[in-house]
């Protein structure tokens, strides 16, 4: 496989970056994750805008526009022959000498890409739905800023897998569910309404999120954005999650309870197929 590190695309046992780089110590940078489907990027713009907006959180400079972000995607994908799969990409503070303060100098940020080819579409987990695993969230506040400090969600997902689960769904301290570990988690109530947590510093702003929360208006769903409990939860009579790499994905269980009847919901499959539909269409 090839990568992209500041500037060269290398195999990847070739590939460096520093001891020092402030991503391998502090977690200093932020990430995006895009999915490719039949070639193309999916919502790429997207992506951008939401990396814009964490870079400025952190007050990290780009080492590069959007237009040569995408030319950098495009390369990879190509050179790697990806039709159905992600494109990781990495943004870091740069080396410096370790200091919990910013570097004052100029430091390059550290730029580095992936690609990982894996079916999307047809996939067994989108067939039978999964079952997930409530944890409390005990993540950082700061969870709108998609940053590479991931231990957390890690842990809760190891935790998770222990269970025999999936993943997790994270819960905060008035019993109300934040998101997955890494997916934007939703229910659908016994009336029809697909219900998930509104946009704040408690969750990652998924772009999916926003895709599926436009489709389910655009086709007549009703759709509530608004916190529900694990209690609500688990009367639902369907469950899932978005994300890049997911795109909306059921969920018949919850901590072993069986959500509606333990297979993937209506709404769920009519959302999923829509917004397939769409970023296929749309993708560049
Ligand atoms: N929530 C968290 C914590 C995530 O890490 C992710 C994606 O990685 C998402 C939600 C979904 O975001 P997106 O739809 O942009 O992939």
């Amino acid at each position: 496989r090839i990568v992209y590190v500041n500037g060269s695309y290398v195999p990847e046992a070739d590939a460096k970056i520093s001891v020092f780089d402030r991503g391998f110590l502090f977690a200093d940078g932020v990430y995006e994750v895009t999915a490719v489907l039949s070639g193309k990027l999916v919502d790429f713009g997207g992506h951008m805008k939401r990396l814009r907006r964490s870079l400025d959180e952190l007050a990290l400079s780009s080492p590069a526009d959007d237009e040569a972000l995408l030319a950098i995607h495009r390369e990879l994908v190509s050179r790697n022959g990806i039709e159905e799969g992600l494109v990781y990409m990495q943004i870091t503070r740069g080396a410096a000498e370790r200091d919990f303060a910013y570097p004052s100098g100029p430091v390059p940020a550290s730029l580095v890409l992936f690609t990982q080819a894996k079916p999307l579409r047809d996939t067994s987990a989108a067939r039978t739905g999964i079952a997930v695993a409530t944890v409390p969230d005990l993540r950082w506040k700061r969870r709108d800023i998609k940053t590479v400090q991931l231990l957390y969600p890690s842990m809760a997902k190891m935790e998770a897998k222990a269970k025999g689960a999936g993943d997790a769904w994270m819960v905060d301290e008035e019993g109300f569910v934040t998101e997955g570990t890494s997916n934007n988690a939703y229910i659908v109530t016994a009336e029809g309404v697909v219900v998930t947590r509104h946009l704040s510093n408690d969750i990652l702003h998924g772009i999916t999120r926003a895709a599926v929360v436009r489709i389910a208006e655009e086709t007549g769903m009703r759709i509530e954005i608004r916190p529900f409990s694990v209690e609500e939860a688990l009367r639902a009579r369907e469950a899932f999650v978005t994300s890049a790499s997911a795109f909306v994905m059921p969920v018949i269980s919850i901590d072993g309870t069986a959500i509606g009847e333990a297979k993937p919901g209506e709404f769920t499959l009519r959302l999923r197929e829509a917004y397939i539909a769409e970023a296929d269409a749309n993708a560049i």
